[in-house]
């Protein structure tokens, strides 16, 4: 066989999850492996981040899985601090910029894997970076943050702009750092891609629950820096003192340079691939991740969920296709859980406003209960609500918010979205039960029960 180079760029979960199966694959001989990333660090946990911050995890290289070292001696070159800065499908060649020893690389490629992930969407006025204004999304960006907490006078109010599940885990991680908080939202509740308003209020609640100041509807115009340090967040409502401003206000795919390219980005902004993750039209291209849009398997549109359950999925797929094999990565159905302190959120499949969009009609039903039997020492409050199409039945979403390991319910619901299941079925699941783990009648029977009764109403 003759001897192939596979070139990644990104050095984190999509990048080095196909670089290790196509390894598996195929050994030393056949492929060498070389992976291009410009931070200083490999197959880290992006999601850790928050709980490093908070000293939750004590240890920053706790959140690294492989380091380079150890990626190379499975036989993958790791090149740290090289930013790819173009790409010759003609020549079937990279360009890489080495970011700290200066000049230019070319290497050839037979099969590329793109894995650039996204960047935290950074507003005109939050550009100054020097300045104690931080997205985050890798992990030198958290090493950045850690440096900034750990100046002399120490930071003592934080501005979190952006109520997503990012910042609100940025939040929480502020107040366990001890920074007074405030938490900017433009819309008119946290976290609103997550939960519909009735389960939003929940989480509003438990978010105020940790003193964090939560300001909804909130607009802001922009940020006043003196001397090189951040000072305040503008809004029209006056300025909000500020040491430190952290951004979670979602992220965009870093597709740039693929599209310069001339590779296919979608209308989401993130690459368009084939099932096994195959850039469309163009052998020997390969990409995953959050640089990705895939499909969702409700709506059937294409959609931009960058998680990191998704990109070590499509790198796997990509790895083993590259390797020779075959594997499909089908799309998703938006499962996702979070917590705030103690109380934790989850969803899958469709909140309501999406149902709306997509064109679907449905009846809901919200039920609470506990996560143990009642009596049962530790038992909390839990709240369920389930979206299904009306006539049909079919479960459409759900969401958990709750305590105890309450949301990984939300699997059994996922695993139900995913296989078309109806509410009315859903009743008669064999689900676990003694009274350490759930009440006799599990919280996801209940919910299930009282959608099926308003399927039936709706008919
Ligand atoms: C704070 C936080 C919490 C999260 N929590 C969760 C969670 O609980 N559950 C979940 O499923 N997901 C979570 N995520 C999302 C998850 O981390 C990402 O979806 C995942 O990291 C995406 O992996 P990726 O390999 O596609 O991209 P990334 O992890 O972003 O990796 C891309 C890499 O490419 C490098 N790169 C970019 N451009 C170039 C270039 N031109 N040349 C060389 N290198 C380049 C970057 O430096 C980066 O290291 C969280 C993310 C954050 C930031």
């Amino acid at each position: 066989m003759r001897r192939m180079r596979l070139v990644i760029i990104g050095g984190d979960a999509a990048g080095m999850s196909a670089a290790s199966q196509a390894r598996k694959r195929l050994g030393r001989d056949v492929l060498e492996i070389v992976a291009f990333e410009r931070g200083h660090f490999t197959s880290y946990s992006a999601c850790g981040i928050p709980y490093w911050i908070g000293g939750v995890v004590a240890e920053r290289d706790a959140l690294v899985a492989r380091t380079p070292d150890e990626h190379r001696k499975a036989g993958i070159q790791v090149r740290l601090r090289h930013e790819v800065t173009g790409i010759d499908l003609d020549r079937r060649e990279v360009v890489a910029r080495d970011l700290d020893g200066g000049g230019e690389v070319k290497t050839h490629f037979d099969h590329l894997m793109y894995a650039a992930g996204a960047s935290p969407v950074t507003p005109d006025w939050a550009t100054d970076r020097g300045a104690g204004i931080f997205g985050v999304q890798t992990l030198d960006d958290g090493a950045a943050i850690q440096e900034w907490l750990a100046r002399d006078p120490a930071p003592r109010r934080a501005v979190v702009i952006g109520g997503g599940y990012i910042g609100v885990e940025m939040a929480e991680a502020m107040v366990r750092r001890g920074l007074r908080v405030t938490l900017l939202e433009k819309s008119d509740q946290p976290m609103a891609k997550t939960a519909d308003p009735d389960m939003g209020a929940l989480v509003r609640q438990a978010i105020e629950g940790l003193g964090i100041e939560v300001r909804t509807g909130a607009a802001v115009e922009g940020i006043d820096t003196e001397g090189g340090r951040v000072r305040a967040v503008v809004t029209p409502g006056g300025a909000l003192p500020a040491d430190i401003v952290l951004l979670g206000l979602g992220v965009r795919p870093n597709s740039a340079l693929a599209e310069q390219a001339g590779l296919p980005v979608g209308a989401t902004g993130g690459l368009r691939t084939d099932l096994r993750m195959r850039v469309e039209g163009v052998d020997g291209v390969w990409a995953a991740g959050d640089c990705v849009e895939t499909r969702h398997l409700l709506t059937g549109r294409p959609a931009h969920v960058p998680l990191g359950t998704h990109a070590n999925k499509q790198g796997r797929v990509a790895g083993i296709n590259i390797g020779g094999g075959y594997a499909t990565f089908p799309g998703v159905i938006g499962t996702a859980v979070t917590k705030v302190c103690d109380l934790e959120v989850a969803r899958t499949g469709l909140t309501s406003k999406e149902a709306d969009s997509a064109g679907f009609a449905y009846v809901t039903a919200t039920v609470a209960s506990t996560s143990r039997a009642g009596y049962y020492p530790g038992a909390e409050t839990m709240t369920i609500k389930l979206i299904a199409e009306r006539r049909t039945g079919t479960l459409l979403g759900a969401q958990i918010v709750g305590k105890a390991e309450a949301a990984k319910r939300i699997d059994a619901l996922a695993v139900a979205v995913w296989n078309r299941m109806n509410v009315e079925e859903m009743t008669a699941l064999d689900l676990s039960y003694a009274p350490p783990f759930a009440p006799v009648w599990d919280p996801v029977l209940i919910a299930a029960r009282k959608a099926t009764e308003a399927v039936h109403a709706s008919l």
